[in-house]
């Protein structure tokens, strides 16, 4: 996924020990905004405020670096126990307005932004939990489209789903599948190999073997020897 970068020179606070902690969704309570808009917007004056990301339907536009504080959740008191700038990166997906009058976002910005959270998840090993909304952290109403606790879900159901087959899933060795020789386990590819040269599988690009799957194959190889 590609990220373009326009940083800003200003609205930022520079951090040399930042640890990544939390990501913070927003909104940007803006109708028909761009990313690349609110880079520009932020990026030589002074707003006291700032964001790591911007996302809409067509791109991401980092603006401030992850290990270095953005101005997102800053507050006077604070809902959430932990989460602050300076440990959180801040995502604002830009917002459109429908014909009653509320807020919503374009399946392409929700997309965009599931796939940034995903990567920076596995980046700095985020666990979903600490994927969280600007009202969790200082009770404001941000990100408006996602108040709503059900509407909230179903962006972090969306998430679980992206998450499938991605690093962080794979650290809890579920999931995995090795589809050709060259991705099974060198402690595993001699007995794998008796297994495709006999004609077990019938396509050697996709052998849809689990961990679990080959770990009883190599014991039963050393322990009887598969017949080849
Ligand atoms: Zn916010």
């Amino acid at each position: 996924m590609e990220i373009k970068q326009y940083l800003t020179t200003v609205n930022y606070t520079p951090s040399t020990n930042k640890q990544n902690k939390y990501i913070v969704i927003h909104y940007t309570a803006n109708n028909g905004d761009t990313a690349q808009g609110n880079a520009n917007y932020f990026h030589s004056i002074n707003r006291n405020a700032s964001a790591n990301y911007f996302v809409d339907e067509n791109e991401i536009v980092q603006v401030v670096p992850d290990n270095y504080i953005a101005w997102h959740c800053g507050a006077k008191t604070y809902k959430h126990p932990y989460c602050r700038n300076n440990n959180s990166i801040g995502i604002e997906m830009c917002s459109r307005k429908d014909k009653k009058g509320n807020y919503y976002f374009k399946d392409g910005t929700v997309n965009n932004s599931i796939q940034l959270v995903c990567d920076l998840m596995n980046k700095y090993n985020i666990p979903i939990e600490n994927v969280i909304r600007h009202y969790d952290v200082t009770k404001k109403l941000c990100p408006l489209p996602y108040i709503d606790d059900a509407e909230w879900n179903k962006y972090k159901s969306l998430l679980r789903t992206a998450l499938k087959g991605s690093n962080l899933e794979d650290k809890k060795g579920e999931d995995k599948m090795y589809q050709n020789i060259n991705e099974v386990p060198e402690w595993a590819r001699n007995t794998i190999n008796k297994l495709i040269n006999k004609g077990c599988f019938p396509d050697v690009n996709k052998l849809a073997l689990t961990n679990e799957m080959v770990r009883i194959f190599v014991i039963m190889d050393r322990w009887i020897g598969l017949k080849v």
